[in-house]
């Protein structure tokens, strides 16, 4: 990684030089928190003409509410068109911006935090860090470099980021590494038990219900992946209307999906709009679920990954249980991306 480049990317700015902070569609808690993280490391650098949006409505989800920072955002529609300095977050390729990618082929200079071994590398500078476990590593640690003290406000969006991406630190990416990160955020006196039941726990009954009735429809195929299992359901947008539901409340659901026994792949197929699904990929172990998403046009990492799905929900399952077979085949499970 070019720390000594990123450093200077940041301390080469013209006083007064315009930063605009850019993450992922459909923002999740690292590309949130560390993007809002380090914009509030750059404020306390003296960086004043600051940014911080995302493509897409601009809508924060719920869990995400209570993050500091949150007055860094602007909606995409009114983002600085020539920014001197765009620090992109979490996004393995420019595709993940949307609207948005063009500020990175702009006059200023393009600077990529990430940590998706399938990063593309299209900043001017990339900061990708495959083994990290979120982006708020690299962030951190670009912070530090650049001379910034963590402070409760910095440390709590770290820690949504670092905590949402590890899975409250169960994923093996968790290494002593990660604990000492947690350690260090944990020192500024941040409340570990508020930030989690914001995050993780705090869902709408009409959220609850709708659970109940996707996972009363969930389909356990033993054979489908690595001859250990695949599971899957779906959420279509009238299955969110019928529950009075926003789209990101279904994020979560791919949790109690992957805890089934019986399977070593898991899936949500969640529907965006006419015949356009988000497809959500995890495995346990035995697949590279991120090869899978590749192959249909998605990305991600080996057990966590993604892609767009279209057409109806079976033929989008169809897609993956072909995929799936090719893994099979060519003895998938460990093959490298
Ligand atoms: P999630 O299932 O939580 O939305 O995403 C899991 C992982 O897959 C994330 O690391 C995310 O970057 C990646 N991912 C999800 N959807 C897509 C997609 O449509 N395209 C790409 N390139 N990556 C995706
Ligand atoms: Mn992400
Ligand atoms: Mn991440």
């Amino acid at each position: 990684a070019d720390w000594a480049a990123a450093v200077a990317a940041v301390r080469g700015l013209p006083a007064d030089g315009r930063v605009l902070l850019i993450c992922h569609v459909n923002p999740d808690g690292d590309a949130l928190g560390s993007m809002l993280g380090f914009g509030l490391g750059l404020r306390r650098l003296g960086v004043r003409q600051l940014q911080a949006t995302f493509p897409g409505p601009p809508e924060v989800p719920e869990p995400f509410r209570a993050l500091p920072g949150l007055e860094l955002l602007v909606p995409a529609a009114q983002a600085d068109p020539a920014p001197d300095l765009v620090i992109c977050f979490d996004a393995a390729s420019d595709s993940r911006l949307g609207e948005l990618a063009d500020r990175l082929t702009g006059p200023g200079t393009a600077l990529v935090l990430d940590h998706h071994a399938s990063n593309t590398g299209f900043g001017d500078v990339n900061l990708v860090d495959p083994a990290a476990a979120a982006t708020s590593v690299v962030a951190e640690e670009l912070l530090a470099r650049l001379g910034v003290t963590l402070d409760a406000g910095i440390a709590e969006c770290l820690y949504v980021a670092l905590s949402t991406d590890t899975g409250s630190f169960r994923f093996d990416a968790t290494t002593a590494a990660v604990h000492e990160m947690a350690a260090r955020l944990l020192a500024t006196g941040i409340r570990p038990g508020d930030i989690s039941r914001r995050v993780f726990d705090s869902r709408p009954f009409g959220a609850v219900r709708l659970f109940g009735e996707v996972l009363g429809r969930a389909r356990l195929e033993p054979g489908a992946a690595a001859g250990h299992g695949l599971v899957w359901t779906y959420a279509t947008l009238d299955d969110l209307a019928r529950h009075e539901q926003r789209p990101y409340v279904l994020e979560a659901l791919i949790d109690p999906v992957r805890c089934t026994a019986e399977a070593d792949v898991s899936c949500v197929v969640k529907q965006t709009g006419p015949g356009e699904w988000a497809v959500s990929l995890r495995s346990k172990g035995a697949t590279d679920v991120s090869r899978v998403a590749v192959a249909l046009g998605g990305g991600g990492h080996r057990l966590a990954a993604g892609f767009t799905g279209r057409g109806t929900v079976d033929e989008v399952v169809e897609q993956i249980r072909a995929e799936l077979a090719v893994s099979e085949s060519s003895g998938g499970a460990g093959r490298p991306t």
